[in-house]
């Protein structure tokens, strides 16, 4: 069996800017991809190689979901951590799964229930179980009365779940310190925190400086990134301050904000993670809020504050990528592609510059050495073969019939989106279906158009 595969009559996004080739190849080799470009320019290809007709579909890149949480199992917000961890980590494995049949072939944990992800991330990569490339995060870290202090006083479980409570720059590297040990590459920080929160809403700061200096010294000590929840101007400033990688959130921004955003942006990304809002708002009665109750919880303005937030860092250079906070009643896992439908309906972007948000900026933030995000040859071939054209309608990426495959690290994977793909019948004898390596008969029974 060979391990080199050939696409041909592809329409091609490469991810390296927003045009599209038609007629074009694909030529992956192992888990690289060993050309790119039109067909008619690739030049002699060995008679081994195996020679797949996508007739017409869009090829484009894997996408990032860049702020995950596969731990969370469709709970209400207030829940997140009171499925039993057996539980969830069963929910975990499928979430992994359904996120890669996605078409997102990395992803960016933040924020973690018990050590799930880090068990996930291991299980991903020794091939035990399908789920994206992951950074993986631990539980979140915040102070006393932080939106990770998610229980009243007097019901909290007596479990280790969600939240790492840690007061004080001791206690907080203690808890990065943690977090190392139990091998998490993401240490996720609550600088502020929620509108449904009485006791930490947006721009309450809830760590000092000298904390925030702490956990972020400590986790880059530690050869780990930093993820910060940063609603304000403030929250969002500290995390610059200080050096952190990914700044979820960032909704209300003031010129020094954006100002020192635009200065670090070379070594910054910030996710709006959108979703939570808008499906709140659309949600809130079934959740127990009347429309008036939401507003005045601040959540109408949050979304208007956000698009202008987005327009100003986009304005100013600053990566700005798609994703978050998918895993909640209201944001069930397995709609991650909705995020690329507010890119372009609520933020005003082109499809090919959400595209670009969720495959190049994303592959950056997780690969910082490069060999994510774009189709170029020397890269990894992480791709999604798509049966439609998501320049003409971006929400063809939620249609899962629509995902045809998912190549991550040059093996082919189908049917992931399935309830439960494993299913067999009489006919998968003659095509087996399931995860297989590019080479094999599969790919040309399902890329020919099966
Ligand atoms: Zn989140």
């Amino acid at each position: 069996m060979s391990d080199s595969i050939l696409f041909t009559n592809a329409r091609l996004f490469t991810g390296v800017d927003d045009a599209v080739i038609g007629s074009a190849a694909i030529w992956v080799e192992g888990r690289y991809i060993r050309y790119v470009g039109r067909a008619a320019d690739i030049g002699p290809v060995g008679e081994a190689v195996r020679r797949v007709d996508l007739g017409g579909k869009f090829v484009m890149p894997g996408m990032t979901e860049s702020h995950a949480h596969i731990s969370y199992t469709n709970n209400g917000p207030g829940d997140l951590d009171k499925t039993p961890v057996e539980q969830a980590m069963i929910w975990s494995i499928d979430n992994a799964r359904l996120m890669l049949g996605s078409g997102f072939t990395s992803a960016i944990s933040f924020g973690s229930v018990h050590r799930i992800d880090v068990y996930l991330r291991d299980a991903i990569d020794k091939g035990q179980i399908p789920g994206p490339r992951l950074c993986a995060s631990g539980r979140d870290i915040g102070a006393t009365s932080s939106n990770a202090d998610l229980h009243p006083d007097y019901a909290r479980p007596q479990m280790e779940g969600l939240g790492m409570l840690a007061d004080g720059p001791w206690a907080v590297r203690k808890a990065v310190r943690t977090l190392r040990k139990n091998g998490a590459n993401v240490v996720k920080l609550f600088l502020d925190g929620e509108g449904l929160s009485n006791h930490a809403p947006p721009g309450e700061l809830t760590y000092t400086d000298e904390e925030v200096e702490a956990a972020i010294s400590e986790a880059h000590a530690r050869n780990m990134r930093v993820a910060t929840h940063s609603r304000s101007a403030a929250a969002v400033k500290q995390a610059v301050k200080f050096g952190a990688d990914f700044i979820g959130h960032a909704n209300y921004l003031d010129d020094e904000a954006v100002d020192m955003l635009r200065r670090a942006r070379d070594r910054l990304f910030v996710g709006p993670a959108i979703a939570w809002e808008m499906q709140f708002l659309a949600n809130c009665e079934s959740m127990g809020f009347t429309r008036e109750a939401a507003r005045n919880r601040g959540y109408e303005r949050e979304v208007e504050a956000t698009v202008d937030a987005v327009r100003r860092l986009r304005a100013a250079g600053v990566r700005v990528l798609i994703g978050g906070d998918y895993g909640l009643n209201i944001t069930p896992h397995g709609t991650y592609a909705k995020d690329l439908e507010y890119f372009v309906d609520l933020f005003g972007l082109s499809p090919a510059e959400a595209l670009l948000c969720a495959t190049r900026d994303g592959g950056a933030a997780v690969d910082p050495s490069g060999m994510l995000g774009t189709l170029e040859a020397g890269k990894y071939a992480d791709l999604v073969i798509v049966d439609g054209d998501p320049l003409a309608d971006i929400r063809v990426l939620q249609d899962h019939r629509r995902i045809t495959a998912v190549m991550k690290d040059g093996q082919l994977y189908r049917d992931l989106t399935r309830a439960n793909p494993y299913l067999g019948s009489a006919d998968d004898l003659a095509s087996p279906r399931g995860a297989v390596t590019a080479g094999s008969r599969l790919a040309e029974a399902v890329l020919a158009g099966e």
